[in-house]
């Protein structure tokens, strides 16, 4: 918790839940990135936040920008992001949506199949590709599966195939999966973007980028490194895989630049048993999975929880959500404790939720209003 947010929240006390980003933090943040990583350029991971204010901070600070859709490219013009400083990241896209950020300057792309290579081909000619390639994500408390990347022998070509088709074969990407907690995973990816660099290069063709994604944490309930020894990793590996002659180097922060800047304030609606003999008590809340919690999903994401009564004798606790849907479950089995003080319209403060909370809020489900964000 931040001063300048615990004063916001004493001062305006305003309508629960809400979440309230410190964009000073998300600056801090940002510097720590370059300061310990400055051979690589940042590219934001807009999905993490997409907050007008958080992008044109960054766009300020000299930020390129990683999107996902059409919508995205707009948030970032709008936001004064030049479009050479725009990557394309998702490899999932319409042909209307590469047509229009072609159209408006975009011309650096990610791909991971034949399919998005014939569309890229056909209406953003000449543009840098990179390959995405598949990682088993291990390690992550949000993995991203199978759904993005191909296995490296179909990178290979696939990129030989993008010099064919008149795309310029930029480099390899790679996602080491959300909130990365083990530091050798890079060593792996950064390994196999390295023997793509060799492949492609007996093919005559000079890859001349890595993309090493996301990946680096927030900080929820356990303990994770601190940012210069994912910088260490991440340095370490490149220089194992690629020795003196490095390539160009991006990196995607989302979580970590924006995770720890915001801080939750939520309301407990109700306290109750579900018989006389059971101790544990379930704390209902007016924010849950789909009012920007969407992260607790199997109880992935363990978010550190405050109220006003901590220090007095806590005791087990099921969290839910306020919503009709039996899937509002927040944490089950994950051993969360709350005081036994703690009474129906008290606040709780949920830490480090400035990532992947708006962007996942219902817009209205079940009536309950979208998550109201402030960023001050
Ligand atoms: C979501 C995403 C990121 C951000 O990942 P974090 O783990 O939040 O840093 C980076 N790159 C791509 C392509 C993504 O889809």
């Amino acid at each position: 918790m931040t001063a300048k947010i615990a004063r916001f929240l004493d001062e305006v006390r305003p309508a629960s839940p809400c979440v309230v980003v410190d964009l000073d933090v998300v600056r801090d943040n940002y510097h720590g990135l370059r300061h310990w990583l400055p051979l690589a350029t940042v590219y934001y991971a807009v999905k993490a936040n997409p907050a007008p204010e958080i992008v044109r901070m960054l766009a300020g600070l000299g930020s390129s920008f990683d999107v996902a859709s059409r919508g995205e490219v707009d948030l970032c013009l709008e936001n004064g992001v030049p479009a050479d400083r725009i990557s394309f990241g998702n490899t999932i896209k319409k042909v209307s949506d590469i047509a229009y950020a072609y159209a408006k300057g975009v011309r650096l792309y990610a791909f991971d199949s034949d399919g998005e290579l014939e569309k890229l081909a056909e209406v953003a000619p000449g543009s840098k590709v990179f390959c995405r390639i598949l990682m088993t994500c291990d390690g992550a408390e949000w993995p991203l599966s199978r759904k993005f990347g191909c296995e490296i022998e179909m990178a290979r070509d696939l990129l030989v195939r993008a010099r064919e088709l008149g795309l310029d074969p930029y480099g390899v990407s790679f996602h080491v999966g959300s909130q990365q907690t083990d530091l050798g995973q890079w060593d792996i990816a950064v390994g196999k973007a390295a023997m793509l660099f060799t492949a492609l290069n007996e093919a005559g063709i000079n890859l001349r980028m890595v993309n090493l994604g996301g990946g680096f944490p927030a900080r929820y309930r356990s303990d994770v490194p601190a940012v210069e020894r994912y910088a260490d990793a991440v340095m370490h590996a490149m220089t194992k895989h690629f020795g003196n002659d490095l390539p160009a180097m991006i990196i995607e922060p989302g979580r970590s630049l924006v995770g720890d800047a915001g801080i939750l304030e939520a309301e407990v609606v109700l306290i109750s048993k579900k018989s006389y003999d059971e101790e544990v008590r379930w704390v209902y809340l007016d924010i849950g999975k789909f009012g920007g919690l969407a992260e607790t999903m199997d109880e992935a994401i363990k978010y550190r929880i405050q109220t006003e009564r901590d220090g007095d004798r806590s005791a087990p606790v099921v969290l839910a959500g306020p919503t009709c849907d039996s899937a509002d479950i927040l944490y089950e089995k994950a051993g969360y404790e709350m005081p036994v003080t703690l009474k129906v319209g008290d606040k709780v403060r949920i830490l480090s939720t400035g990532a992947y909370t708006t962007s996942y809020s219902a817009v209205n489900f079940n009536g309950f209003a979208p998550l109201k964000a402030y960023f001050i």
